[in-house]
């Protein structure tokens, strides 16, 4: 079965508000094998509605509508539908009683506008609403099913959940939808999609999807299919595929952030880290830090913004700076090395950049980086031109030290402590 999705709202059609009562439609839907193939906003007009309902009701069996069963003069989805499929509005004394009892519990009397919600097209299955006074409408329209629901989300959804997805659940048996997503870090989209295009075309019955975020690229797979052991088995050949050909560059193919695997690695490997940074400001402090038992591998971290707090915490000598420039793979890799000593951990962090949008020159442009990694057995040091703004910029530097040390693992293991006991 195949569903589209009609947000209906004039405020959806301006930059302060979005359609995220759709994200979670879909989300259901597709746990019950229903495919969403097309979503429409529009505004609070009456021609607009119209048209939406009557185009998506030419295309699919199953079309949801959001909002506008409020009792305000802008809220027609509940008139518009009625009129389009040819159904008189009735008066439901039921419903009527019901907001009526709603209002008196808040200690007001109902006033007449909310009549409205009261009107039930012929035919139409009220589905009542505990959260809010518009009942939403269950509507079967020759061999479609038309369901109008409320615009506020704590309505809409324990709404969907237990009056509409029962109902829906016998329509859709049997197709599922199956997914499987890989995690990329340090590689960049154009080079991911190259390594990987020809094995996904090869794949029609999947649909293979790249999403591209500073710093990380995720590969999204998905199948539909009537037959569990027909999907999973090409997902993961798919899956797998694919891991080979992107090699390391995978972090995983479990969801995991980038942070929780690194968590993982350093927690298995009874591993310790310390962080000096100046350009991120802490954000690998924090990315490090938000992982629930962080204390048993996080040590601490320092932001050493100014020189001579570069050199006063931990040690980057002087002349350094002056001969390199604080921005510079040597200032890195000492900022590495002065905090693993100074902290005790097996493992050091050192960032050093500009992150913009002033302080670039030609010979160091907004975006340098250098990231470093002391691990006891010298450093590693890698330097980066970074596009984007200054927030930016920071995240990718953050990515890419968090990848550093993910990478550390996949080769060594000479930075684990000794087995405790
Ligand atoms: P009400 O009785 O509150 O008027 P309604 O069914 O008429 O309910 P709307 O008036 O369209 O719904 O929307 C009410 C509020 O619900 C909006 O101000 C908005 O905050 C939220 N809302 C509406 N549509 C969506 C949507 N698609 N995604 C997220 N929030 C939404
Ligand atoms: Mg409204």
């Amino acid at each position: 079965m195949k569903a589209e999705i009609i947000a209906v709202g004039s405020e959806l059609l301006t930059p302060h508000r979005q359609d995220t009562n759709s994200l979670f439609l879909t989300e259901q839907l597709n746990k019950l094998g229903i495919e969403v193939v097309r979503k429409t906003v529009v505004g609070d007009q009456r021609e607009q509605i119209r048209d939406a309902f009557k185009e998506a009701l030419s295309r699919v069996g199953l079309v949801i509508s959001i909002g506008g069963l409020g009792p305000t003069e802008d809220d027609l989805t509940r008139e518009t539908v009625a009129e389009l499929l040819g159904r008189k509005l009735q008066l439901s004394n039921a419903i009527l009683r019901g907001i009526q009892e709603r209002f008196r519990r808040f200690g007001r009397e109902m006033p007449e506008v909310n009549k409205r919600q009261a009107m039930v097209p012929d035919g139409a299955e009220p589905l009542d609403n505990p959260r809010g006074t518009a009942p939403g409408l269950w509507i079967e329209h020759q061999s479609q099913i038309v369901v109008l629901l409320p615009g506020p989300p704590g309505e809409l959804k324990p709404m969907f959940t237990t009056r509409v997805e029962p109902r829906l659940a016998g329509y859709a048996a049997g197709r599922r939808l199956y997914k499987r997503e890989l995690r990329v870090a340090g590689m960049a989209e154009s080079d991911v999609e190259q390594r990987i295009a020809p094995i996904y075309t090869q794949f029609t019955e999947a649909e293979t999807t790249l999403l591209a975020s500073p710093g990380e690229i995720q590969v999204h797979l998905r199948a539909w299919s009537e037959d569990v052991a027909a999907a999973e088995k090409l997902l993961n050949e798919m899956t797998e595929r694919i891991r080979m050909a992107l090699g390391e560059a995978v972090f995983t193919t479990e969801g995991e952030s980038l942070e929780e695997v690194v968590a993982r690695e350093l927690t298995l490997n009874n591993s310790t880290i310390a962080v000096a940074e100046s350009c991120t400001g802490g954000l690998l402090a924090e990315r490090l830090t938000s992982i629930a038992g962080s204390s048993s591998y996080f040590l601490g971290g320092v932001v050493c913004y100014a020189n001579n707090l570069k050199t006063a915490w931990v040690d980057v000598p002087a002349e350094i700076i002056e001969a390199k420039g604080a921005v510079s793979a040597e200032v890195a890799l000492a900022l590495a090395e002065g905090i693993r000593r100074r902290s005790g951990a097996l493992l050091g962090l050192g960032v050093t950049g500009i992150a913009g949008p002033a302080g670039g020159s030609a010979e160091k442009p907004v975006g340098t980086v250098h990231i470093a990694l002391a691990t006891g057995d010298g450093g590693k040091e890698r330097g980066f031109h970074f596009p984007g703004d200054r927030e930016r910029i920071r995240w990718q530097a953050s990515q890419i030290a968090l990848d550093m040390v993910r990478r550390h693992f996949l080769y060594s293991t000479q930075t684990k402590a000794p087995a405790k006991g």
